[in-house]
């Protein structure tokens, strides 16, 4: 298989890319309008704005760099100008006429203050599975081998030139590959194309530009239509390339929030599996600014890229669907202010689409239907894969697609979430900007897996109303999915009305009272789709259980059982009672000498034991009535369960300990450790120190700062 160096990874048809088919920002409408506008008016980039005109998408270039910037102001210079003199330094730059990209490191970005990366974690799961033909070179091993040298940098750009960056691998240029990897994970270099013979000037940059329309304060039909016909230009002219970090929106905790990001993400490309064509969206987090990062730095924490990085491993083996992470490149001199200063690190990860909830609701939120129609026609064509779906002008006929759409994202999630519940997942922030229409768990915010058993608990402290606890997380689904009906309502009913779906410009039309009637016509179908939801979670949670209880029927509901199970279960440690009843021979062991062995296995230090084992007694008998109707052996049976019931929980003091280490010492063995224990967590607990339950890490093990 031929491997690629990071800027030359093939990218999926251009037909099918996400900038091809989406509404761009109008204030850099293409890639050379992005690198043209660090000629005019570079801090635009970085600048918090309202994108308008029904955008859906804006493109950026990472930059992560502490905000606010700490530019030297003198006398000679006026201060503004001096910001954007600097910032100009550090874009993207000009390429030369006739070159079809952009050189991909600004001056700037080669030299101090400019910060050095160095690469901490590297998942070579997820490299074999989804970017298998990405040049990735001695990483894992130059990672392994710098452990505990506090300062060891993975790729600095000086030396590194374009073939690096650009080139098929070369054998016998590993550490080459590593730094050209290092650079592109720490948003140095990136690519960006646009045609040759287009010759770029000063006003695409389109700041001043930008200025004038900034004082209309309505939003103009026409605009609208100018962005639309933008949107469906000729693939020709989108034969172009650059970063873009998407526009949303969203309700946090119940309530809408309006646009919200990405403030902090920058999508690099869209690549495929070479063999099974699976499409991967790689992504940088913590890239610096862009023009959603509200009053953000657009960066992130070592600690939360860690935590991303470690939770995506551990879902993955768990079979839970989710985005993945591929390494992290840690910041060690770029300080960023949270409640405590930490380093700033950046994660490269990649989802089949980050496209969320949120980001229909940004549309819808604002009337911008016609945006609405054209993302909804992407994501059921292209990512969908309905081949009946009419994206764009068309003569076919059009087939509804709305309602059907609301019902997917819906199942997909129903599907994860119900997993979620059985592996005792808790997602800190279920708002609807962090709920992707894939299905995939996104956003590794604040979360937890359930240790000690407590429905109550929610693992955000700023979840002060326990909105997202254990227990509410179902209602959840169900809330952000109305939200989802709500946003395509008025296409639900256009659909309905008209038995078909809308003409591009069809909705740029209609007036208010269409709208009105459609979403009205809409709400007659509302309550199946959210039964066709709970119906697939509920399903989906008795399959996940039934697994891990090792129970084959369908005959019958399992509900009960599993209901009794989780009563008792209270106050014991999930992970490890159900690990402990799959070594348990019940036909061999007394009930009440089996609750005694479970709760002796999972019970913390302190425990009322008694309470535990009376209801485990009270459990176990029907539980066994359940295992005897089938016909399997015992032996078999357990076997079985032993690939559901991880011995292993990714607990958030270990996560805590990893940082901390790698902040101190650059311990990346000790992620490693970890990050290992994620991936395999159904063998026989090998690492018996980093599996106990309970106990704070450090009373146990040597600190790593003695
Ligand atoms: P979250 O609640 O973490 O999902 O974040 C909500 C939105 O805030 C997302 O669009 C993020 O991109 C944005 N955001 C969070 N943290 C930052 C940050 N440090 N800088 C810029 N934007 C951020
Ligand atoms: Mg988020």
């Amino acid at each position: 298989m031929p491997r690629y160096r990071p800027l030359s990874l093939p990218r999926v048809p251009l037909a099918q890319q996400l900038t091809a088919n989406l509404i761009p920002d109008p204030v850099t409408p293409t890639p050379a309008a992005l690198v043209a506008t660090p000629i005019s008016f570079p801090s635009l980039l970085r600048r918090a704005r309202a994108v308008r005109d029904g955008a859906h998408f804006s493109y950026v270039s990472p930059l992560p760099l502490p905000f606010p910037y700490d530019i030297p102001v003198d006398a000679q210079m006026d201060r503004n100008e001096r910001i954007e003199q600097t910032l100009r330094t550090y874009e993207a730059p000009m390429p030369p006429y006739g070159e079809a990209h952009a050189a991909p490191v600004a001056p700037g970005r080669r030299t101090p203050p400019y910060p050095d990366a160095r690469l901490v974690a590297f998942s070579p799961d997820t490299h074999a599975t989804c970017v298998p033909h990405l040049d990735v070179g001695d990483t894992a091993a130059w990672i392994a081998s710098t452990s505990g040298q506090v300062a060891a940098s993975s790729g600095p750009s000086l030396g590194l030139d374009e073939a690096a960056l650009y080139g098929e691998a070369v054998p016998g240029h590993e550490a080459q590959a590593r730094q050209a990897l290092s650079e592109w994970a720490s948003g140095r270099a990136v690519c960006i194309t646009f045609d040759p013979a287009y010759r770029v000037s000063e006003s695409d940059g389109a700041g001043v530009h930008f200025l004038a329309r900034d004082e209309v304060p309505e939003k103009n039909i026409k605009e609208a239509l100018s962005a639309l016909h933008a949107s469906q230009r000729s693939l020709d002219t989108a034969k172009t390339h650059a970063p873009w970090s998407l526009r949303y929106g969203g309700h946090q905790f119940g309530e809408w929030a309006g646009q919200l990001g990405d403030g902090r993400a920058v999508s690099l490309l869209e690549t495929q599996h070479p063999t099974t064509g699976a499409r991967w969206d790689v992504q940088l987090k913590g890239a610096g600014r862009t023009p959603y990062s509200r009053f953000a730095d657009g960066l992130a924490t070592l600690k939360s890229s860690v935590r991303e990085f470690l939770a995506s491993e551990y879902m993955t083996a768990l079979q839970i669907p989710t985005s993945r992470a591929l390494c992290v490149v840690s910041l060690p001199a770029t300080r960023v202010e949270r409640e405590r200063v930490q380093t700033a690190a950046l994660t490269l990860r990649l989802a089949s689409s980050w496209l969320r909830i949120g980001n229909f609701e940004i549309h819808s939120n604002r009337g911008e239907w016609e945006s609405v129609r054209v993302l909804g026609e992407y994501v059921a064509r292209e990512l969908f894969g309905w081949t009946d779906v009419v994206k764009g002008a068309s003569d076919a006929p059009r087939r509804p697609w709305a309602q059907r759409l609301v019902r997917e994202v819906g199942e997909r999630n129903a599907r994860t979430w119900a997993l979620w519940q059985v592996y005792g997942f808790m997602h800190g922030v279920l708002n609807t900007d962090n709920i992707a229409l894939l299905g995939e768990t996104i956003d590794y915010g604040p979360y937890g897996f359930m240790d000690v058993f407590d429905e109550d608990r929610a693992c955000n402290h700023s979840d002060w109303m326990h909105r997202y606890t254990y227990r509410q997380q179902p209602a959840m689904l169900l809330f952000a999915i109305e939200r989802l009906y709500d946003a395509l309502a008025p296409l639900i009913g256009f659909e309905e009305v008209h038995e078909r779906a809308p003409q591009p410009g069809e909705l740029l039309a209609a007036s208010a009272q269409d709208v009105a009637l459609w979403a009205d016509a809409a709400e007659a179908h509302r309550a199946s789709v959210c039964t066709a939801v709970e119906d697939t979670m509920h399903r989906a949670w008795e399959h996940g259980w039934a697994q891990r209880l090792g129970i084959r029927t369908k005959a019958a509901s399992i509900k009960e059982l599993v209901l009794s199970l989780l009563e008792a279960l209270r106050g014991l440690d999930m992970t490890h009672a159900l690990r402990a009843l799959c070594t348990l021979d019940l036909d061999a062991v007394q009930e009440q000498a089996a609750a005694r062995i479970l709760v002796e296995r999972s019970a913390p230090p302190g425990t009322d034991v008694g309470e535990a084992e009376r209801a485990l007694t009270a459990w176990l008998p029907t539980y066994k009535a359940w295992r005897a109707r089938d016909p399997r052996d015992s032996a078999e049976v357990r076997a079985s369960m032993c690939a559901f019931n991880p011995s292993f929980v990714l607990r958030n003091w270990l996560i805590d300990e990893v940082t901390e280490r790698l902040e101190q010492a650059n311990d990346t063995a000790f992620l490693e450790r970890v990050r290992s224990l994620c991936a395999h967590p159904f063998d026989d607990q090998t690492d018996a120190e980093l599996g106990r339950i309970g106990v704070p890490l450090h009373e146990r093990l040597p600190s790593c700062s003695s």
